[in-house]
C-alpha cells in the first residue's frame, strides 16, 4: 500500500513537472518571438508585416510552430558571428543588420515530447514542413538554396 502511495506520488510529481516544462517553453517562445519581431519592426515595419504574417500562415497551415532565434542584430554582433565562421555574411552585407532576415527554428508536438528541426536538419526535412513553399508566397529567399552554405533556418527579404 505505502508503495501505490510512493509510486502515485511519483505519476502526479512526473506529470506536474512535464506541464510545468510545456508551459514553459511555450511562454518562452512566444516571449522570444514578440521581442525579436518588435526589434525588427523598430527598424522596418515592411519586414516586422511579412515576418509576423509568414510565421502566421506556417503555424496556421502546417503543423509546425516557430521559434525565431535570431532576427535583427548588430553589426558587432554581425562581426562576431563572421569571427566564429567565415562563411557568415559580413556586417555590411548580413540582412539581419537591416532587420530584412529571420532565423528560425521549427517545433510540434508528438505524444509526449517535442520534435524540433533546426540548422543541421537536411533542406529535405525542411521542404517536407512546407515552410518553403509559404517563403515563396511572400518571395522570401531561403537560406537552404544557397549552394555554398548550408542555412536552412534562414529567410530573407530580397
Ligand atoms: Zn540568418
Amino acid at each position: 500500500m505505502k508503495r501505490l502511495k510512493i509510486l502515485i506520488l511519483i505519476l502526479i510529481t512526473t506529470f506536474f513537472i512535464w506541464v510545468m516544462v510545456g508551459i514553459g517553453i511555450w511562454v518562452d517562445v512566444k516571449i522570444t518571438n514578440w521581442r525579436r519581431l518588435s526589434e525588427i519592426e523598430d527598424v522596418s515595419v515592411n519586414s516586422y508585416r511579412t515576418f509576423s504574417r509568414f510565421i502566421d500562415d506556417i503555424e496556421s497551415e502546417t503543423e509546425w510552430n516557430v521559434k525565431i532565434i535570431s532576427g535583427l542584430r548588430s553589426k558587432k554582433k554581425q562581426k562576431e558571428l563572421l569571427r566564429e565562421n567565415a562563411k557568415n555574411a559580413s556586417a555590411d552585407k548580413s540582412r539581419h543588420v537591416l532587420g530584412r532576415a529571420i532565423d528560425i527554428n521549427l517545433y510540434k508536438k508528438n505524444w509526449l515530447w517535442r520534435i524540433w528541426l533546426k540548422k543541421f536538419n537536411s533542406t529535405k526535412d525542411w521542404r517536407n514542413t512546407g515552410v518553403v513553399k509559404i517563403s515563396e508566397k511572400y518571395g522570401l529567399l531561403w537560406g537552404g538554396s544557397y549552394r555554398s552554405y548550408h542555412d536552412p533556418v534562414h529567410f530573407e527579404i530580397k
